[in-house]
């Protein structure tokens, strides 16, 4: 909680988000883990009501035209109560919509935006495929025109949201000729003819979200469902995949908050040798490291969303900034919860406490809405780029002379010697 950064409208709203989250039952979130829920509608209906769904959207479309820095306020409130309905939350309104927002026509607007941030229609995303996820552009669904309307068959799977969806975002084939980037096209799709979900996976955490498999069999939509036109969906996707990876990384320090309060309260109270075990370093320093680690990644968070609202910044920046965060994030969250549960000792393994559940879902953010090797792709790209175009150019002390023989440049050898002498 970095409240000394927030404004007093941003704690008003932290406020807010953080009675919405109180208010979640504890019933909701066990049969959702249990999947004796499939699909909280209750949940995103009470977030409506809040208006507490897609908070950066325009006003006239529900949201409240708020910024990036607010939004990971709140994300990390929302990830508090389970990883499983911040998915959801994120996901169809900070997603779908911004993308329908940005890229999409009115109809589009005022027949998913508006209800969907009511809580009253639910949108999912289905970039993933039985094929590959991390290759999205060699996506095989596809497209056919057929007079006004394109015909789309394919298959996408591990679809969040998949069971309860009145709309699906796709991305289809419209162009198998053109270079991968420029083929694809980001259709919405409605729960019509030839639509089918199956709810087929037994996850290993953030369960009852809807996560299924989604069958497309000839299924009709007119051209005007196309978000950014026909074979515009690269643009669609890069844009997307800021809320998505700041998203997933704000949530997540939400949803492994409470295992070092857990933690904390447990090691303070517990004692072994006659002692409470936090006064044993070994537990007392993984305390110390988790909450100096959640700090850090909580920092890395706001400053990422400080460049993003401050369009200052350019967009290679960002998109390495906002993959540096939700691969640092996820790995911080990670060690975070299992250093937890080592503090807690057999106990925290059990049922008693939640931090067995808090391990099993938050797992997932090192995988989804990119894997942590793509991002260190995107991240590598981005930065030797950025190095070359700008960083080598800024006026600065070069401290690579700084050395005793730096001006032996015989020694500076960069060509191996058998391409030297070709
Ligand atoms: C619970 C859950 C919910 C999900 N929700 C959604 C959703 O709502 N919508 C959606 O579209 N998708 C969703 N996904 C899918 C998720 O985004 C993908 O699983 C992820 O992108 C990886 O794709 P893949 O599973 O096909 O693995 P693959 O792409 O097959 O990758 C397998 C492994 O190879 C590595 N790898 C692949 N290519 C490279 C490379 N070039 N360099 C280095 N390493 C590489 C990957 O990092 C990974 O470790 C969800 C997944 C899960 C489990």
């Amino acid at each position: 909680m970095f409240d000394f950064i927030m404004t007093e409208k941003q704690r008003s709203l932290r406020d807010e988000v953080r009675q919405f989250t109180k208010w979640v039952p504890k019933e909701m979130i066990l049969d959702m883990d249990r999947e004796n829920i499939q699909f909280p509608h209750q949940y995103l209906k009470e977030a409506g009501k809040r208006n507490l769904l897609g908070l950066r959207l325009p006003i006239q479309y529900g949201g409240r035209g708020l910024s990036w820095v607010d939004n990971v306020i709140a994300a990390e409130e929302i990830g508090v109560a389970s990883y499983s309905l911040a998915c959801l939350w994120g996901v169809g309104a900070d997603i779908v919509c911004e993308a329908i927002v940005d890229f999409g026509c009115e109809e589009l607007k005022q027949e998913v935006v508006v209800p969907l941030l009511k809580g009253e229609v639910y949108a999912a995303e289905g970039l993933t495929e039985p094929r590959g996820g991390s290759d999205f552009f060699g996506a095989t669904t596809y497209a056919k025109k057929d007079g006004d309307d394109w015909i789309i068959n394919g298959q996408k799977r591990f679809i969040v949201g998949a069971e309860g969806a009145d709309w699906f975002l796709i991305y289809a084939v419209t162009d198998p000729s053109a270079p991968a980037h420029k083929r694809l096209t980001a259709f919405m799709v409605p729960r019509t003819k030839g639509v089918e979900t199956k709810y087929i996976y037994g996850l290993m955490g953030v369960r009852g979200g809807g996560a299924g498999r989604l069958i497309l069999k000839d299924v009709r939509v007119p051209e005007r469902f196309a978000l950014n036109g026909i074979n515009g969906g690269v643009g669609v996707f890069t844009k997307m995949m800021i809320p998505e990876r700041l998203g997933t990384a704000a949530m997540t320090i939400g949803s492994v908050r409470p295992a070092i309060e857990i933690a904390t309260r447990y090691t303070s109270k517990r004692k072994s040798f006659g002692q409470p075990i936090m006064n044993y370093q070994a537990v007392g320093f993984k305390i110390a490291d988790c909450v100096m680690m959640l700090d850090a990644a909580r920092g890395m968070v706001y400053s990422t969303a400080l460049a993003a609202d401050s369009g200052r910044v350019s967009s290679g920046r960002v998109r390495r900034m906002v993959s540096e965060s939700k691969k640092f994030v996820s790995e911080t969250a990670w060690d975070i919860a299992n250093k937890c549960m080592q503090t807690m000792g057999g106990i925290g393994y059990t049922d008693v406490y939640p931090l067995e559940r808090i391990v099993r879902d938050i797992r997932l953010s090192m995988i989804w809405v990119g894997s942590n090797e793509i991002m260190q792709l995107i991240i590598q790209n981005e930065w030797y780029k950025e190095y070359f175009q700008d960083v080598i150019k800024e006026d600065i002390r070069d401290v690579e002379f700084d050395s005793v023989n730096a001006d032996k440049e015989e020694e500076k050898v960069y060509q191996d010697e058998d391409q030297k002498s070709i």
